[in-house]
């Protein structure tokens, strides 16, 4: 039989109906279905045989879930576990041991476990590797102090991706360490934080005195920001990535709104729109098939710095085309669903108006990484221009002025 890494996309489509006519999605819970899609190496192409996917490009993806979306497979997917999948499993599955692999990956895709990610912290976000919270080593143990904020999802998550500071001595990038934190062990506490559309999708994480077993550690000692690359890399590609197939995703949402409201614009109005409707249209398929080319390319959870040009165009394109959907639906666009305000979903961006995901939008060039962040990536990583000003460079993180 073809192996994964040798697999045409007739085979791997073909692999993908057989796993639909051995465990119908419509007769079975999500669970179990997800299950078996690990099982059958279709769940993370890009990941190794035995471990959810078949050595394959990422973009192989798109083969399966074609697959799947045609015959209407019932799970609502990155929603459910957005963080566990795009960031979660990568970070496992290249700096986990065998054990964690077996404990985890599994459990990610089907979304019995939630993950969540531990990063920023009120003072720090852009900067995170200067976070202040603190890890002190205690026997086989350690014990965190320290404060997480805009933590999507925590209040539904299992696991936690927690970056802290064992180190202060050493420069801010050499101190960090990385754990798999339980987010039911005692000194735990989330408080939802609500959002502009009303809801509390993320929130504030307290650490106080939380023990961590040792074999909890993802990095080395002191290592943790290498980790902690792995897992930014992969939310750019995961946020950036989205779309859903050819004019799927944001733009739907433009192009029926066009669609239905079109009628009721003046001859002159309506060709201005028009213009602009086109002009995003193109932008949103030429996004598309940008990632769909940095996907082929990439493999095993090794994101690479390009997955910030995918997020970046993705959330500012976002926002154009919401400002641009509310546009066209005038004074309704004034008007939210009822549900506003605070809610709080046991999903990332639960909502289903047009106005929430406008107001959702906002938070596109922030979360995952700023917008300028983003710039200063590609300036320095892919066009290798000048780096950023650096007046910490070298410095160890407890001489820092605070
Ligand atoms: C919806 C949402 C969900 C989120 N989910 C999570 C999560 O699950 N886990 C988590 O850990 N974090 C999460 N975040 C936090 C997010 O990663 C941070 O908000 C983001 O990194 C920016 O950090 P900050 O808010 O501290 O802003 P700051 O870092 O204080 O930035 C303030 C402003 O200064 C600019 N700036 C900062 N440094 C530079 C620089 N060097 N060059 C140029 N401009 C700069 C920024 O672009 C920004 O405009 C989430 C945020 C949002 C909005």
């Amino acid at each position: 039989m073809t192996t994964g890494a040798t697999m045409t996309d007739d085979e791997l489509r073909d692999r993908t109906r057989a796993l639909l006519e051995e465990v119908d999605p419509h007769e079975v819970d999500q669970y179990t279905f997800r299950g078996a899609q690990f099982d059958a190496g279709l769940a993370m192409i890009h990941f190794p045989e035995g471990k959810g996917g078949l050595g394959l490009s990422r973009g192989k993806q798109a083969v399966v879930d074609g697959v799947l979306r045609e015959a209407k497979v019932p799970y609502h997917d990155l929603m459910v576990n957005p963080i566990g999948i795009g960031m979660g499993a990568p970070v496992v599955l290249n700096h986990g041991t065998e054990a964690m692999h077996e404990k985890h990956l599994r459990k990610i895709f089907t979304g019995e476990d939630i993950w969540c990610q531990l990063f920023s912290e009120p003072t720090h976000g852009s900067d995170v590797a200067g976070i202040p919270s603190r890890g002190i080593r205690d026997g086989d143990e350690w014990i965190v102090n320290g404060q997480k904020v805009w933590t999507t999802l925590a209040h539904v998550s299992n696991y936690g991706m927690l970056l802290t500071r064992t180190d202060p001595d050493v420069p801010k990038h050499n101190g960090l360490s990385y754990f798999v934190l339980d987010m039911h062990a005692p000194g735990v506490e989330v408080r939802p934080l609500y959002q502009i559309t009303g809801e509390a999708e993320f929130n504030e994480v307290f650490l106080t005195d939380v023990r961590i077993n040792d074999d909890q550690r993802l990095s080395e000692e002191g290592d943790g920001w290498r980790v902690a690359i792995t897992t930014l890399m992969n939310e750019r590609v995961a946020l950036g990535g989205g779309g859903g197939g050819k004019g799927g995703g944001p733009i739907r949402s433009l192009i029926d709104t066009w669609n239905t409201r079109k009628d009721d614009l003046d001859a002159s109005a309506r060709a201005s729109m028009q213009d602009k409707v086109s002009r995003l249209w193109i932008e949103a398929e030429v996004l598309r098939l940008t990632n769909q080319r940095a996907k082929e390319l990439a493999k095993s959870g090794d994101a690479g710095p390009g997955g910030s040009v995918g997020k970046l165009m993705s959330a500012e394109m976002n926002q154009r085309i919401y400002e641009l959907t509310m546009d066209l639906l005038g004074p309704d666009a004034m008007l939210h669903e009822p549900g506003y305000p605070m809610t709080r979903s046991d999903e990332a961006h639960a909502f289903g108006s047009l106005t929430g995901s406008f107001l959702r939008s906002r938070a596109n060039t922030i979360e995952g990484g700023t917008s300028e962040i983003m710039r200063n990536i590609l300036g320095e990583r892919i066009l290798g221009l000048p780096g950023d000003v650096r007046v910490d460079k070298g410095v160890a993180w407890s001489e820092i002025p605070k």
